[in-house]
């Protein structure tokens, strides 16, 4: 087996296997393997029930008292079972498991394995996991891979097909010169693997990520680097000049630009006049009016004559810039005729859409990835902006940049478009310059003025009512609250709170009046794009989320960001989350909850409490968690890598970062280095990005 062999070729995976992977993005063996763990379980010696702490995890071996005692609540058959040790007494409920009334024998032993938490001064688990003891004491001290499932698939069922994969793969030859593996004590491909999926310990775990870490930022660099010596030759195809429209548009404006924003267009201005292809990042901390920015260069570009491209991560982000936009040029008479692409219009309209992309009819166009299909053709595109570029793929941003009209020429003869990205990650300096080798840097670093700072308050679970009456308060007041849940994902997170299920609750907590509504991944975009319009126009009060809504969305009448299970996301995606509030000109709140009352838990949330400073956030998060820790929350998705996280691998990042600045200056062309290349390039980490 290699990377291309398909994964039917793998012992019990079938056809109906198949189609569940391919939900996944697998197809392939090399797929499958690269399917890393999303986390890890250990499996700790039981304690004593007097010893299970509530928050946490925990087994305990026990007798079970009595014969269990089972409730029908319409569909819901309740299970409750007493439990007992030495040390004290337990509750344990089970749902829809009638069927444990007979497996769960008076008197019998069993290790029973789950989060403990407590109802009153008793402590209870719901829904844990039974084994016998043997059983239970064979896997203990193992850490047990934690694989990201759909429904239908099993944890169980993708270790067994792992197992297999990882038997027969051929691994291929080594790639990296010596020098570079013992510099950077990197182990081999093959050990990676096999200990990323099967780690015998935590320490041939670490060594393991180090090597598909450095693999992944190593091919990553090692693009950047090709595209900024290729971007820094282009010359500018379309040199424009500063026409009255700009003027007027700031003139118009209800507000001044800050001092900041000011001078991020002075550097947009120049480039976009200068000699050679702008390639830009703008940087800027959430409500820092990037879109502003990048509106001016727009117009610029629209009123020399030429196309312009908006292109947002999420479709709710593409609607919400587009009828922004929209409603500038129709106030200011602006002379943007801009039009919408994305993935979920009919064919109709979409065809509508092309014939003035292409006839040139249309000069701003604005969308999601659908900007970047090989059917747009565009007619003088100019310039590129791309917001929110971390949530981005790098590729899918240099497809866009490759839409110029570039004759197929192997000198790279023609015309490309400026390229303009916007990203509110905040990372510090040293990691920026790195992550966006390939880019000329502006830094957007003041907030406009009249802001009020937004209050915080982290908090556990038994706040909940109070937080509920907050928000009651709020919608009273006429403002509007978000309420974020972690990831709806099937089959996994038992534990978390469901946004269906929340949304349900919430209407039972909050006054009848209150219009509530959900939004999650798995929903449809026209309905996603349809409940945050209305959202938008207040006919929701509150909307309960997963972190689609994460993403640059403005409403500034929006007061309230409420998230659960806090603990769960990374510091910087809640500095994201939180930047949904304060948008306006009302006091704005955030209330962290937590179901987690470790000391370090609160010890990083409260960074967030004493801040609302981003790249003071994470800085301080890069420093809690240290290189050592290994099995931290991710910062979900950005930058698109698989495995690396910016911030915890941040020391390993400028690893691959020195490696690929020794390699090159040694070798340029990589000419002695055949086997690099070529590895990378099958991965999708092209060297020759223009010739996509
Ligand atoms: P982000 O940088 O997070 O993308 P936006 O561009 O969405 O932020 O701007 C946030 C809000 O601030 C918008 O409502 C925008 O109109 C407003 N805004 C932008 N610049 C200024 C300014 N100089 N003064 C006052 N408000 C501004
Ligand atoms: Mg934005």
């Amino acid at each position: 087996m290699n990377d291309n062999t398909s994964i039917l070729k793998i012992k019990g995976v079938g056809e109906k296997a198949q189609k569940l992977y391919a939900k996944l993005n697998i197809s392939t063996v090399g797929e499958l393997l690269a399917h890393y763990p999303r986390d890890y379980e250990i499996f700790a010696p039981p304690v004593s029930i007097a010893r299970a702490v509530p928050g946490e995890i925990c087994a305990i071996h026990v007798s079970v008292v009595g014969i269990p005692n089972q409730k029908k609540i319409r569909s819901l058959t309740i299970l409750n079972v007493n439990v007992r040790d030495e040390s004290g007494a337990m509750q344990l409920t089970f749902f829809n498991m009638a069927f444990l009334k007979n497996t769960l024998k008076p008197g019998g032993f069993y290790v029973f394995r789950g989060l403990v938490q407590t109802r009153g001064t008793a402590k209870i688990m719901e829904q844990p996991k039974i084994y016998k003891l043997d059983d239970y004491r064979s896997q203990c001290g193992q850490l047990m891979p934690k694989y990201s499932l759909t429904k239908g698939l099993t944890n169980q069922a993708v270790q067994k097909a792992m197992r297999q994969a990882l038997t027969f793969y051929e691994f291929e030859e080594e790639y990296y010169p010596p020098q570079i593996l013992e510099k950077y004590g990197l182990c081999s491909v093959r050990e990676a693997l096999a200990n990323v999926h099967f780690p015998i310990d935590y320490e041939t775990l670490k060594e393991a990520r180090k090597r598909l870490v450095f693999d992944e930022f190593f091919g990553f660099l090692l693009m950047l680097r090709k595209n900024k010596e290729l971007a820094d030759e282009l010359v500018n195809s379309y040199p424009m000049l500063e026409t009255a429209d700009t003027v007027r548009f700031l003139e118009q404006l209800p507000f001044p630009l800050t001092n900041a924003q000011r001078k991020v267009w002075g550097e947009l201005r120049e480039d976009l006049a200068g000699t050679h292809c702008m390639n830009r990042l703008i940087q800027g901390d959430v409500g820092s009016g990037k879109t502003i920015v990048a509106v001016l260069a727009l117009l610029m570009c629209a009123a020399n004559g030429c196309q312009g491209a908006l292109m947002a991560p999420t479709e709710v982000l593409a609607m919400q810039h587009f009828e922004s936009i929209s409603e500038y040029t129709e106030r200011y008479h602006l002379i943007f005729k801009p039009v919408l692409l994305v993935g979920s219009m009919s064919a109709v309209q979409k065809k509508a859409a092309y014939e003035k992309i292409a006839s040139g009819e249309a000069n701003l166009i604005i969308g999601t990835h659908a900007l970047i299909q090989d059917k747009v053709e565009y007619h003088k595109l100019a310039l590129v902006v791309t917001d929110e570029q971390h949530r981005f793929g790098v590729r899918q941003r240099e497809r866009l940049a490759a839409k110029g009209e570039h004759d197929s020429g192997e000198n790279m003869a023609g015309t490309h478009p400026h390229v303009l990205v916007m990203s509110a990650t905040p990372i510090p300096r040293t990691l920026a310059i790195i992550l966006y080798g390939d880019l000329h840097i502006s830094v957007i670093d003041e907030l406009p003025a009249e802001r009020l700072p937004i209050k915080n308050c982290v908090v556990n679970t038994s706040y909940r009512p109070k937080a509920y009456e907050f928000i009651a308060k709020e919608v009273a007041a006429g403002r509007q609250a978000y309420v974020v849940c972690p990831q709806v994902e099937e089959g996994e997170l038992e534990d978390v709170e469901n946004v269906v299920e929340y949304a349900a609750k919430l209407r039972a907590a909050l006054p009848g009046t209150v219009q509530i509504a959900y939004l999650h991944g798995k929903m449809h975009s026209s309905d996603k794009n349809r409940i945050m319009g209305e959202f938008a126009s207040h006919n929701i009060d509150v909307l309960v989320s997963t972190t689609v809504i994460e993403v640059g969305i403005n409403v500034p009448n929006a007061t309230v960001m409420m998230v659960e299970n806090a603990e769960r996301f990374g510091l910087a995606q809640l500095h994201q989350l939180r930047g949904r509030v304060g948008r306006g000109e009302h006091q704005s709140y955030c209330i962290f909850m937590s179901t987690n009352e470790k000391k370090e838990t609160m010890e990083r949330l409260d960074i967030l409490n004493k801040s609302n400073d981003g790249f003071q956030i994470a800085a301080q998060d890069l420093k809690l968690r240290g290189p050592g820790e290994l099995l931290g929350i991710r910062q979900s998705g950005e930058f698109s890598f698989k495995i690396g996280d910016v911030y915890s691998d941040a020391a390993v990042l400028q690893e691959a970062c020195a490696a690929v600045d020794e390699l090159l200056q040694e070798d340029p062309g990589l000419n002695a280095h055949q086997m690099i290349t070529t590895h990378f390039a099958a991965r999708g980490n092209s060297v020759d990005f223009r010739s996509i």
